[in-house]
């Protein structure tokens, strides 16, 4: 239940964080009996962390149909009847993974996600976390069949919000205390072990006594900061596409007693997002100001030229790592250009009413529309990639369809359409970061390990801080599922923990 009044002096397991991970830690953790609160920097209003802004997209893996409707069991027969769902097996996952870090994930804790996804996604569900298959997004429909392309099948019930609201419904039904407005400050404790939180509460320092902290209070990406300390030079200048209040104080906490840093420190998920966006998310919005059509656009930078292979993947395998390239354009943007035949494959954010887009019926007119562009370079730069696109081979959104361009120096590898049937749209976007893939060291038990490689007693990890999972790039719904199964991990071995302590207790 939310805790309104003082914090109390102890508690068994306290959860830093609010999101979808110190959620599953905490509900994890509860199983055991032991008495767990979270502490929640926000306010109710704005709690949920970025897992409230995501649409709920989630990555597991599943081998037909038949696991999926254990999972959806709303799923009618004649939704199954028309629908291509394929499957997503561990080696699909383990081969995704790899793939988009280029082999440097960790394997053991790889291994852990990809082999945990669908037990736990059956544990979430036991749980009343409803999820359904994402039809808007990830299946294109064909010959009258929808059929699922990239992995990425499952999202939960009301997206983001549906998915807190849900987790928070279980908290409160398994009778876990939520502290908003409460921040931890630092660790009560040291490499030797940790004994409990200082919080900032409504004003007030406090003392939390805990036997076990599992930390899960996200990254370092609403920290303009530690994102040009860690990011590099001009990542101060990106927005954030999420919550306000992940500016990596669990990071930093447990750093600061002989944590060990781990993985991709300058690496970080960043997506094209509406130039005009404001400084951090707008939950109003949610993730409505990212543009991730570009796959059947192009995209021109002010110089009025392409600068990257807009086609060279599924959109879920390369926009993780596009909002770096647009950040690094000069003056940090990039119009995405359509014309009318592949209007009808924009996402649904391109009709948000908060949208920077000029429309034109000729392509002459859409250039000058094209603010900070080279008009005349732009004009020929879409006249010399019509030129070169293969149109002898089809076009298919649902497969890398190999329809690409001839002779450019940057090539677009599938889906290259000619631009020249106006009206014209085009498309502001700047980079948005999502979250910071530099973080703290576990190991397969969710423990933090220290400089030394030894696990700190008492203290636990999930979701976004934790480090050695995703380095450079990203399979999309792959945040959420790693919060799950790293939170459920993390609070169950914090439980272990604390039912460890209490009988060497009671045995002294
Ligand atoms: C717009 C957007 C769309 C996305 N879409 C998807 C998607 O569809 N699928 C997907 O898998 N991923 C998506 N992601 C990524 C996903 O949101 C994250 O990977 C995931 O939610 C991280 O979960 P988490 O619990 O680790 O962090 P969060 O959900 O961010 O939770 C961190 C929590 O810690 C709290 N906190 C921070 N500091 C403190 C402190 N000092 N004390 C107490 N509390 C603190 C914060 O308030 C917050 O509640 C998206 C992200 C964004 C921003």
């Amino acid at each position: 239940m939310a805790t309104d009044g003082p914090l109390p002096d102890s508690v068994d397991i306290l959860v830093v964080g609010g999101g979808n991970a110190a959620f599953c830690a905490a509900l994890s953790a509860r199983e055991s009996g032991a008495s767990v609160l979270m502490l929640e920097r926000s306010c109710e209003d704005e709690s949920g962390g970025n897992s409230r802004f995501t649409a709920g997209a989630i990555r597991c893996v599943y081998d037909g149909v038949d696991d999926l409707k254990r999972l959806m069991p709303d799923l009618t027969n004649l939704e199954i009847e028309q629908t291509d769902f394929g499957t997503y097996t561990q080696e699909q996952f383990f081969d995704d993974m790899g793939k988009v870090t280029e082999y440097r994930c960790d394997p053991d804790l790889v291994e852990l996600l990809v082999t945990r996804s669908r037990e736990t996604m059956l544990w979430m569900q036991k749980k009343k976390v409803r999820f359904q298959p994402i039809w808007g997004r990830q299946a294109f429909k064909v010959d009258g069949r929808f059929k699922f392309w990239g992995g990425l099948t499952v999202e939960a019930w009301g997206g983001g919000p549906g998915l807190v609201d849900a987790l928070t419904n279980a908290a409160q039904k398994a009778g876990i205390d939520i502290c908003y407005q409460a921040r931890a400050l630092s660790l009560i404790g040291d490499e030797l072990g940790v004994r409990g939180v200082n919080v900032k509460h409504k004003g007030q320092i406090h003392e939390v006594q805990a036997k076990a902290v599992v930390l899960a209070s996200g990254g370092f990406e609403a920290n303009h900061e530690w994102r040009a300390r860690y990011l590099g030079p001009g990542w101060d200048l990106a927005k954030v596409r999420g919550s306000r209040f992940n500016t990596g104080d669990g990071i930093r906490m447990a750093l600061d007693i002989g944590a060990a840093p781990y993985g991709h420190w300058s690496g970080c998920h960043a997506v094209g997002w509406d130039r005009n966006a404001p400084e951090f998310g707008d939950l109003d919005v949610g993730d409505g100001f990212q543009k991730h059509s570009y796959p059947f656009a192009i995209m021109l930078n002010a110089n009025g030229e392409r600068f990257v292979d807009e086609g060279a993947d599924f959109r879920n395998y390369t926009y993780a790592k596009y909002g770096g390239v647009i950040l690094s354009q000069p003056g940090q943007f990039a119009w995405q250009i359509f014309d009318t035949k592949t209007k009808h494959l924009q996402r649904d954010e391109y009709r948000i009413r908060q949208v920077t887009k000029v429309s034109a019926e000729t392509l002459e007119e859409l250039v000058q529309k094209l603010d900070g562009v080279n008009a005349a370079r732009a004009l020929e730069t879409i006249k010399v990639f019509n030129a070169a696109v293969q149109q002898d081979i089809p076009f298919n959104p649902n497969i890398k369809d190999g329809r690409g361009t001839e002779g450019l120096t940057i090539p677009k590898s599938n889906w290259a359409n000619i631009i020249d049937e106006g009206p014209f749209e085009a498309f502001a976007v700047t980079c948005g970061i999502t979250f910071t893939f530099g973080g703290l060291r576990i190991d397969v038990t969710g423990k933090v390990l220290s400089s030394d490689l030894e696990p700190i007693p008492g203290l636990f990890a999930a979701g976004e801080l934790v480090g050695g999972i995703f380095y450079s790039n990203y399979p999309g719904g792959t945040g959420l599922m790693s919060g799950s199964v790293f939170g459920r991990l993390s609070g169950a071995s914090a439980a272990r923990h604390v039912g460890a302590e209490i009988s060497m207790n009671e045995h002294q």
